[in-house]
Parts: structure tokens; C-alpha cells; sequence
């Protein structure tokens, strides 16, 4: 071994302590100064609940593990993830399919410290429904649960109400307040609730067409509406056959329908091409399911709320 190689080896050696010990520092770091309580939240609807449970109180650190603007479907944790789950006072998932990374981790991490929520659990789920339009690989849905739970007020307002007594049980101190930020969510629930049933209430019609993902049934049937799509929702294909796009566009022309949808972090391009197809007035239009939120939504801060209330327009289009 010469001189240049015993050098070399040494230097990546101390790169490789030095790195050591920068990652476990920062990680360690976080921790031991940060003596806040840990929220730790994975999907979009649950962040946005426990974000105005919470309110002000500068005592809680809530972390969105999935993040604004990616495909709750194609989500692992990281690392980073991980400890911060390991670290959580309190971690809410929904589970099933959609968060099939879940089972593993919780089983894998010590976290006889962390209050776990499977928010799930608290509202009443149903099993994924077939959709008129979808191709199915197999002759019927499997009988999964529907992980799709926040698109229905009902089960907006029970998860809220859970996320509430779990706040409250893991700092009682601020149960007042969590009590009347909870209260006060729910009443602006409870508001776009009521101003869907009236678009609702009004409809000259049944059906909305998704040339998308479909993660809307619990909205679907507690409104009493009708749909079809080009997937089921929690499909991670792109593109709809040919086949596919053909059903939709015959269904859209033969019963009139003036409006096709697309949800959000979707480009519209397949709803776009078919109202244009279809042509009549026909458009296209982007609903939002909350699967998640687009970047520049979270930015300005939009809520289930106010992303719910933007779909007002969306449907009071698809349903005249
Ligand atoms: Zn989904």
C-alpha cells in the first residue's frame, strides 16, 4: 500500500465520522432543544384539522409528513420521517391501502411514548365501491375500506372531534382552547356543508364525470350523488385507455353534461381533451378531493374549508 492510498483512506474515513456526526448532532439537536409537544400528522384533511385545533400555542411542533403537492399513494417515509414518528407525542394515520407504509412502521419504532391515532377508526368507513367507467383488472374491488374519509362534512366534523379529545389528552392544559377552536372549525364545516346542499338541493342533475381519480365516494354518497370515472380512487395510473375515454365522452355527450373534472395536482390535460371532443360549452374544471394540497395552495394557506368552498362553483357548473 502507497503513501497516496493510506492518506486517501484516512481522509474518507474522517469524512465518514465527520458526517456521523454532524447527522446524529442535527438530528439529536432537534430533539434535546426542541422541547415542544410533537404532532406528527400524515396526510393533508388531519394536518389541516389538528392546524386549527391547535391554533396559536407556540408549545406544539405539528409536522405534515406527507407534504404539500406529492401523491399521498407513491408517499415512503424517510428517515427523518421516521424519527420524527418515533418521536411524536402524537401521530394520526388513516392506514389501509393508501397508507400501506404504516402497519410497518408503527410495528418497527418504539413508540410506547406516542399517542396513535388512527383517525380511521373514529368515523364510519365504507368499503371502496365499484365506479361506473373504471376498468377493473379483477371481475370486482377487493372490499378494501375507502381510505378517502375526509371528503364527507359527517366524517370532516367526527375526525375533528377525535383530533380534539387527543389533543386534549396529550395537553390537557389548553383543553378550553382546543375546545373552542374545534367548535369553531366545525361551524365553518357545518357552513360549506350547508352551501353544497343547497347547489345540491338545486341540481337539474345526478351525475359528476371525473376523467381523473375518483377519491370522492364518502362526498358522493352523503350527498346522494352519482358518479363516473376513469379510475377508482386510489389508482396510481396516469392515463385512461382509449377505451376509457371513449365511455366517458359518450356518457358526457349523450346525457348533456356540461362539465368534466379532474382533482387537483392533476394537469387536466384528459378532461380538457374530452370537453373539447365534446365541445357544446362542455369544459373542463378541477374539483378539490383534499387528497392534497398543491404547493402554492399550502403557501397561502388554504384549508379543508376553503378549498371545499372553492368547489362551489365546480359544482354548481357539473350539476345544472
Ligand atoms: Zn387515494
Amino acid at each position: 500500500m502507497n503513501f497516496k492510498k493510506v492518506i486517501l483512506i484516512i481522509l474518507v474515513i474522517l469524512i465518514l465520522i465527520i458526517a456521523g456526526i454532524f447527522l446524529f448532532s442535527s438530528g439529536y439537536t432537534k430533539i434535546q432543544n426542541n422541547n415542544k409537544i410533537q404532532v406528527v400528522v400524515s396526510n393533508f384533511a388531519s394536518y389541516d384539522f389538528l392546524r386549527a385545533i391547535i391554533g396559536d400555542n407556540e408549545n406544539i411542533e405539528l409536522t405534515f409528513l406527507l407534504g404539500p403537492g406529492k401523491d399521498v399513494h407513491s408517499y415512503d417515509p424517510t428517515a427523518g420521517d421516521l424519527i420524527a414518528i418515533q418521536n411524536a407525542d402524537l401521530f394520526v394515520y388513516i392506514g389501509g391501502k393508501m397508507e400501506n407504509w404504516s402497519e410497518k412502521v408503527l410495528n418497527s419504532l418504539d413508540t410506547t411514548k406516542t399517542k396513535i391515532i388512527c383517525i380511521a377508526d373514529y368515523v364510519d368507513t365504507m368499503e371502496e365501491q365499484e365506479i361506473d367507467g373504471v376498468e377493473y383488472e379483477h371481475d370486482h374491488v377487493d372490499g378494501a375500506f375507502d381510505e378517502h374519509i375526509w371528503t364527507s362534512p359527517i366524517n370532516a366534523i367526527l375526525m375533528v372531534n377525535s383530533l380534539r379529545n387527543a389533543m386534549i389528552e396529550i395537553d390537557s392544559e389548553n383543553a378550553e382552547k382546543y375546545e373552542a377552536n374545534a367548535k369553531n372549525y366545525i361551524e365553518k364545516i357545518e357552513i360549506v356543508d350547508m352551501q353544497i346542499q343547497k347547489i345540491v338541493d338545486n341540481r337539474v342533475r345526478n351525475t359528476l364525470v371525473f376523467a381523473d381519480k375518483m377519491p370522492m365516494q364518502y362526498f358522493i354518497d352523503y350527498y346522494g350523488l352519482q358518479v363516473t370515472a376513469a379510475f377508482s380512487g386510489c389508482s396510481t395510473e396516469a392515463e385512461p385507455s382509449a377505451n376509457t375515454i371513449a365511455y366517458l365522452e359518450n356518457k358526457v355527450k349523450q346525457e348533456g353534461i356540461p362539465v368534466v373534472l379532474y382533482v387537483e395536482l392533476n394537469n387536466g390535460r384528459v378532461a380538457n381533451t374530452i370537453a373539447k371532443e365534446v365541445g357544446n360549452g362542455c369544459e373542463a374544471l378541477q374539483i378539490q378531493s383534499l387528497h392534497n394540497v398543491s404547493l402554492d395552495d399550502f403557501n397561502n394557506g388554504e384549508t379543508w374549508v376553503s378549498l371545499m368552498t372553492r368547489n362551489l362553483d365546480v359544482l354548481r357548473k357539473a350539476l345544472q
